[in-house]
């Protein structure tokens, strides 16, 4: 929604709102909040609220720690479980701006502006994210804290009373609707105790704040409900994790980029290049859209998730899937990205790649309309299907090594972000883990 300065003036006084909630996203993907009262309004609507950045991870150093939050309004909601006689609390994302009043590179939503920008100038007008984000249900112990135990049996669309988690996702969608999400579907997932959760899609920098809103709710609603929501990518060993496959279109003047009724498929020349683009930089983009060493024990042969680089109209196996709808619905589906990933982050390292298929006119290979899963390394060979990366490690090494990928993320945010899960993959490197005690104990 569009709001005006005197708007939010107007709704903070009829509605009661008490409590102003300031969100940004760090480098790692996790909401940061300042709180004030409502006495900061003006204040907040002059650009002139300020807190410490050398608090935030990745940040600022201790010498340059003033920073200044700019509200976007047209983020302004309220939390529909704030409306208690204390008053209300609504939220607003901001924009990091430092001193001297430029946005701050390190803020990961102004460096996807930053990309925004240069898609404008290279003739788009929007590009537009749908995501799919899956998530886990687990029961809370006595003392609140998350275990492993599953709250149902359920599995793929089923229905009540197999899935106890059905309440809470209802709940959670209620919720959604009320502070202005359009949900599209909302099912059981493949594995026990697994959900899924379908909002449309909306221009790139509105769908990333929404998915950030989105894990908010889902991991509050769960707690009344005495759960405790995942979005870990492999919480569990041997059943299905949990991925956000993220829809893409591009925009220009004439409509949706991608369509083409005389087209190959119906698909555009410029879905070809942007399509080439994404397979390309695939393996260096995977460190940004599975960020954690869990990411990639879900990427791995036998349970929907993407292993190989290659793209497909009409299996689940690929990595990028071409979804059957035409026209303004027409669409790219890329399957790797999981939940934990920055959506900010996210969604400016596709989009450059996209934009860098275009520009350099990269074909795709040919389409893979088999179950890739089923191939031997031969056949994978003659196809021209490479690996995703199997470890945060290589995935890195990837990343640092292509030019457009590090552009994407602008090089502060690169070279923090590659120092940052270097140091995360040594420290999961050198533990001990029960599996090798299990395997090597009894034999050593
Ligand atoms: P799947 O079949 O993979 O489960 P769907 O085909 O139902 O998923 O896709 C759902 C997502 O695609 C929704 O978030 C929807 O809003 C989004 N979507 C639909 N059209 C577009 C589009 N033109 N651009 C981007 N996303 C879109
Ligand atoms: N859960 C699967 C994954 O890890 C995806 C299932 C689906 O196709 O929706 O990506
Ligand atoms: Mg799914
Ligand atoms: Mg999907």
């Amino acid at each position: 929604a569009t709001y005006s300065k005197d708007d939010i003036r107007q709704i903070a006084k009829d509605e009661n709102v008490q409590f102003l909630r300031l969100m940004f996203t760090d480098l790692f993907g996790t909401i940061k909040n300042v709180e004030v009262p409502i006495n900061q309004l003006e204040e907040l609507l002059d650009n002139k609220i300020m807190f410490d950045g050398s608090s935030i991870d990745g940040f600022v150093r201790i010498e340059e720690s003033d920073m200044y939050l700019y509200p976007d309004l047209s983020t302004w909601m309220i939390f529909p479980w704030s409306a208690d006689n204390k008053g209300k609390i609504a939220r607003v994302i901001c924009e990091v701006h430092t001193t001297d009043g430029k946005p701050f590179a390190g803020d990961p939503r102004n460096n996807l502006i930053r990309v925004l920008d240069d898609m404008r100038k290279a003739g788009f007008t929007d590009f537009n994210i749908g995501p799919e984000p899956e998530f886990f249900l687990f029961k809370l112990d006595d003392k609140g804290n998350p275990t492993t135990d599953l709250n149902d049996k359920g599995s793929y669309f089923d229905m009540a009373p197999m899935d106890l988690g059905e309440n809470c996702r209802r709940d959670i969608v209620l919720t959604l609707e009320e502070m202005g999400f359009e949900v599209e579907a909302a099912h059981h997932e493949e594995a026990p105790g697994q959900h899924e959760i379908d909002f449309k899609y909306a221009d790139a920098l509105a769908a990333a704040d929404n998915i950030q809103t989105f894990k908010l709710v889902v991991k509050s609603v769960a707690r009344k409900h005495g759960l405790y929501a995942t979005f870990m990518p492999k919480p569990l060993y041997g059943i299905n994790g949990s991925g956000m496959h993220i829809n893409m279109s591009l925009f220009h003047d004439q409509g949706n980029a991608f369509y083409d009724k005389d087209g190959d498929r119906e698909l555009s020349q410029d879905a070809y290049y942007f399509l080439g683009g994404l397979l390309k930089h695939a393996r260096s983009y995977t460190a940004i859209c599975n960020p954690i060493v869990n990411s990639y024990k879900r990427l791995v042969p036998g349970y929907e998730a993407p292993v190989y680089v290659a793209w497909s109209s009409s299996n689940r196996s690929p990595l990028v899937r071409v979804p059957n709808s035409r026209g303004v619905g027409t669409r790219l589906e890329l399957r790797s990205v999981d939940p934990a990933a920055n959506p900010y982050l996210t969604i400016a390292a596709v989009l450059e790649s996209g934009l860098d298929g275009l520009k350099n006119k990269i074909k795709p290979e040919n389409a893979v309309d088999r179950n890739i899963y089923r191939m031997d390394t031969d056949e994978r060979k003659e196809n021209h299907i490479t690996n995703l990366p199997d470890s945060l490690h290589n995935a890195l090494k990837d990343l640092a090594g292509d030019d457009v990928i590090r552009k994407a993320m602008g090089e502060r945010l690169c070279k923090n972000f590659i120092e940052a899960k270097n140091l995360e993959y040594d420290s999961y490197r050198t533990q001990v883990s029960e599996w090798e005690r299990d395997t090597y104990l009894p034999l050593y």
